[in-house]
């Protein structure tokens, strides 16, 4: 079977030139870019691959994250195209996860849309289904007709791989109209080439007729040509309802037009040299048809395309069969399947390197997750640390609403450790943890580092905080210590400050710990707060 999806290339030297990007470009430059490269047809994959991988170095070194991982899909959509199905799986699943947790929307439905595909063409149409379908959902309005369209047509296409014709027929309507609203012609003859494609695929030829009649008008409108995979969609479309010259002046001429181009698209030629093998059969020309398969069997050879080698085979068993060399169609026939099932493991082998790259991205993911928790808690006592202050305080400050900020300092503690043992005060230090956490509302508490503990409490003032502060001191005081330190008590100084417009982490941290200062030349055991 031949005719394709669309996909095509069109020479280096049609791109335009690269400009030099210094200075830095800003964020709105770079997305600029970035939507100029995508969801292109018939652009140089190279040249897209080559640029993608530069904007996001630059992305990241200008710290926009968000536009990173979006030239990172560029990139493996490229790559999933030459074949590198596992390492673009691994990209789009972690660009997935990033955007899941950010709820990024537009990277959400860009990572579900190239996942799809990444099933789609490794046989698993369910996980390619519910892609797609996150990817229509994760749409949102402001979305531009191009991203829509092209999400919108990726589900028709996974609908019509996994055979579902009539729903698929919708999505493609959908898709289609959403290039006519956005006067996008050539999304449209995309929607159409791919709608006729699946229509003769499901042995609608007449359907697929008319679908690629209506791609015709479209191109003929524009003063446009048929594109060559549009052409061998249309030949194949031909042998169906048993139009053979037609469809073998079409495949002749596609084959031509191919040599005459300087293209170097060789699935694309094979392709076409299939077809025409195939009409020529049909047409009883069966020494023509045998020069046409040799030289697509030599071109499959040669450029190791493996799918296109195997049809080769079919279409050669067809061909001995009609010359009457049962014998010989019998043994080809034989290789056409041995070859179609070497061609099917090898493709279950992609599966499970792809699948197993996803599950290491995210097992990966994971291990940074634990890494990242790990390394802002107190390992004793579990409380967050001073990391996790110095990288939430700020804007918990900056955000204006008011924060009351308490330092909290265990009294004579050097005691408990020269008096019991090192062991027992640690244990009270995890006590003592416990008690503040219970306290602290909806802020936070941490471990600063020794015996000095943090309150933070958002949303209070001074009024509402004393009295939460005076409760902790008075827990720690009765606490039943007896158990762990015998008749040593065990009590607490703090000092806490309510924080002011546009005060800095250091200058509330300084404040705090001059009240802090007062408490413990005060006597101890008591809160000290600023008015
Ligand atoms: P003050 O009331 O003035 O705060 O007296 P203090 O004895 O609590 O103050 P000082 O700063 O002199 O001593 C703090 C002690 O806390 C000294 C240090 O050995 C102990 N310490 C710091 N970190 C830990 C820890 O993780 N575990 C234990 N057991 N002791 C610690
Ligand atoms: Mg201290
Ligand atoms: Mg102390």
């Amino acid at each position: 079977m031949s005719g394709s999806l669309s996909t095509g290339s069109i020479p280096p030297a049609t791109q335009p030139a690269l400009p030099a990007h210094l200075p830095p470009r800003s964020a709105t430059e770079i997305t600029a870019e970035i939507q100029s490269l995508e969801f292109r047809f018939g652009i140089d994959g190279a040249y897209v691959l080559g640029r993608a991988a530069e904007i996001a170095a630059e992305a990241r070194a200008a710290g926009e994250q968000a536009l990173h991982l979006w030239a990172r899909l560029l990139e493996a959509n490229m790559l999933r195209r030459t074949g590198e199905l596992a390492t673009a799986a691994a990209i789009c699943s972690e660009v997935n996860a990033w955007a899941q947790h950010h709820q990024h929307r537009p990277l959400l439905a860009r990572s579900h849309q190239q996942l799809s595909i990444v099933h789609d063409n490794l046989g698993d149409i369910a996980a390619g289904l519910e892609h797609a379908v996150r990817a229509v959902e994760a749409l949102d309005d402001d979305a531009t007709p191009r991203a829509r369209g092209t999400i919108l047509l990726r589900l028709a296409d996974v609908l019509a791989s996994g055979g579902s014709i009539e729903a698929a027929r919708t999505r493609y309507g959908h898709a289609e109209q959403v290039s006519i609203t956005g006067h996008d012609d050539e999304m449209r003859l995309v929607v159409l080439n791919n709608l006729a494609y699946a229509e003769h695929l499901s042995g609608n030829n007449e359907q697929a007729w008319t679908a690629i009649q209506r791609l015709r008008a479209v191109t003929e409108a524009d003063g446009g040509e048929l594109s060559p995979d549009a052409l061998d969609t249309m030949a194949m479309i031909q042998i169906g309802l048993g139009r053979y010259a037609e469809a073998a002046r079409i495949a002749l001429g596609n084959v031509e037009a191919y040599e005459s181009s300087g293209l170097d698209d060789a699935d694309g030629l094979a392709e076409f040299l299939l077809t025409l093998a195939i009409a020529q059969r049909h047409l009883g020309d069966t020494t023509a048809a045998q020069d046409s398969l040799d030289r697509c069997a030599a071109l499959c050879d040669v450029r190791e395309l493996a799918g296109v080698g195997v049809r080769v085979l079919q279409e050669q068993a067809e061909l001995h069969a009609a010359t009457g060399d049962t014998g010989r169609a019998f043994t080809v026939y034989k290789r056409f399947h041995e070859a179609e099932r070497e061609l099917h493991s090898q493709q279950r082998d992609a599966q499970a390197r792809a699948r197993h790259a996803v599950f290491e991205t995210a097992e990966a993911r994971r291990e940074a997750e634990r890494f990242r928790e790990q390394a802002r808690r107190d390992p004793l006592t579990g409380l967050p640390n001073r990391r996790h202050v110095d990288e939430n305080l700020p804007a918990l400050l900056a955000d204006g609403g008011p924060v009351v900020v308490a330092l909290v300092d265990l009294d004579h503690f050097k005691r408990v450790n020269d008096l019991c043992s090192h062991e027992i005060g640690d244990r009270v230090l995890v006590v003592v943890a416990e008690l503040l956490a219970r306290d602290c509302g909806a802020g936070f508490a941490a471990r600063l580092g020794g015996e000095e503990f943090l309150l933070v409490l958002a949303g209070c003032g001074a009024s509402e905080a004393l009295p939460i502060l005076e409760r902790f001191r008075r827990s720690v005081q009765e606490y039943r210590w007896q158990p762990l330190t015998g008749n040593l008590p065990v009590t607490v100084s703090v000092g806490a400050t309510v924080a002011g417009p546009g005060d800095t982490q250091a200058v509330v941290l300084a404040a705090a710990d001059k009240l802090l200062y007062d408490a413990k030349h005060g006597g101890r055991n008591r809160c000290v707060m600023s008015a």
